[in-house]
């Protein structure tokens, strides 16, 4: 391994990110408020990342109900030849093989999206309004007096707002799809002379209430979605990503490295990553106790979220050691960054439970980030450099050569 005094690169800190796609985010905002109602209202302030594990599970709910809508349908057919005239039978048979045709197409969206996001969520739309649909258009093309003969389909905007539960929508998709469906029954009962009856009221409730229930399932599963996300990729003692979510993002990154490259004039964005680890952290649980080395953890992993920006990254990589991913910040501007870092640790006052003050430095290995390689292997050439600072002394910062360098 090679460690050198840095050739100042060509910088790229002034350059605007803001020209290019936006670079993966890091959703720890994510998770102020957990249980509030504003995370499962609407989807705006849930992170990207949260939004893909989102969209998988939504396409695991849309390709089982659209399996099972696929299936039920045709069978009904049988029925409608046992009840309906025969020349009723024919409009509603040809609107079922159009309905097939259609939750055919919606899986196979589906089944085609796993990471479209986009596509999933329309997906899900597409399979809750074609039947409900169907069901319009059979009630718009039979003459009025003949509707009283179907059988079985004025169930349909009660199964479609119960299917709701089964989904872990937002509260405001539930809303917007199950007005749909009361606007859809009250078509029906307009047409069918129950409208504002006895009969019509009764309907409209049970409808009302079977959306209530479908909105409060909608919230308890993405709550518990959101909560299952948080715990498998955060760290329950600072709140930021583990282990295992930094392996995955530094992924993101690279791929968005390499996204982008052909967006702008300069190539490809650098991005840099940090090994940070305290300095004779044992001491400290040792002199002070364990809750107080816990504090000061706590304590330190906020100083690096202040110390850095909305893309950049932070985890905590082990017991005490975190990682940094500074985006668009080349090995120069990287190793300045994790110089101050280091400044501020010195400087910042640690406290114990009783206000006593505890000193602390750290040592921090940087490197760049290369948008082909393993990410294993930067994390390697920080954790060497990292392992060099602390043999040289500890309280200081040491830069390792990426194996694009030409010097090496
Ligand atoms: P060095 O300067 O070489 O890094 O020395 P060090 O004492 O910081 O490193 P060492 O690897 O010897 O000890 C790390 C200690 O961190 C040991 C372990 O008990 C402690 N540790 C790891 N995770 C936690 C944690 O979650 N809370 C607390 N309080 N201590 C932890
Ligand atoms: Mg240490
Ligand atoms: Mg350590």
């Amino acid at each position: 391994m090679l460690f050198s005094k840095l050739r100042e690169p060509r910088e790229y800190q002034n350059r605007r990110l803001d020209s290019l796609a936006e670079p993966p985010e890091v959703g720890h905002e994510l998770f102020v408020g957990l249980s509030a109602l504003r995370d499962t209202l609407s989807s705006r302030h849930h992170s990207r990342d949260f939004a893909f594990a989102h969209a998988r599970y939504l396409r695991s709910r849309v390709l089982a109900l659209g399996l099972i809508f696929a299936l039920l349908s045709p069978l009904w057919i049988v029925v409608d030849a046992l009840v309906l005239p025969s020349e009723l039978l024919w409009y509603t048979l040809a609107g079922r093989v159009g309905l097939l045709l259609g939750l055919v197409g919606v899986l196979a969206l589906a089944y085609f999206s796993l990471e479209r996001i986009r596509r999933i969520r329309f997906s899900a739309g597409m399979l809750l309004a074609l039947p409900a649909g169907f069901y319009l258009l059979v009630l718009i093309m039979l003459p009025a007096e003949q509707v009283r003969h179907l059988v079985g389909y004025g169930f349909i905007p009660f199964l479609l707002v119960a299917a709701l539960s089964v989904f872990p929508f937002t509260l405001l998709e539930s809303l917007v799809a199950g007005l749909a469906m009361l606007g859809l029954l009250a078509f029906t009962q307009v047409i069918d002379g129950s409208w504002l009856t006895g009969r019509g009221l009764e309907s409209v409730w049970l409808l009302s209430s079977l959306l209530v229930v479908s909105l409060a399932a909608n919230h308890f599963q993405l709550s518990l979605l959101l909560r299952l996300y948080r715990q498998a990729t955060h760290d329950s003692l600072t709140g930021l990503f583990n282990r295992g979510a930094l392996e995955e993002h530094l992924e993101k990154v690279q791929a968005w490295q390499r996204d982008t490259e052909g967006q702008d004039s300069l190539g490809s964005v650098p991005c840099s990553l940090l090994m940070a680890d305290l300095d004779h952290f044992k001491r400290i649980n040792d002199s002070y106790g364990h809750s107080v080395g816990d504090s000061v953890l706590c304590q330190f992993a906020e100083l690096l979220m202040r110390q850095t920006r909305r893309h950049d990254c932070v985890a905590r990589y082990g017991g005490e050691e975190f990682v940094i991913i500074l985006v668009g910040s080349g090995q120069a501007r990287a190793m300045e960054i994790a110089d101050r870092i280091r400044r501020a640790v010195e400087k910042t006052e640690f406290s114990s439970h009783d206000g006593q003050s505890i000193p602390v430095t750290t040592s921090i290995g940087v490197t760049r980030l290369e948008q082909d390689e393993p990410a294993q292997e930067a994390i390697k050439r920080a954790d060497e450099a990292l392992y060099r600072a602390k043999r040289e002394g500890r309280n200081q910062v040491m830069a390792a050569l990426s194996p694009s360098d030409p010097s090496i």
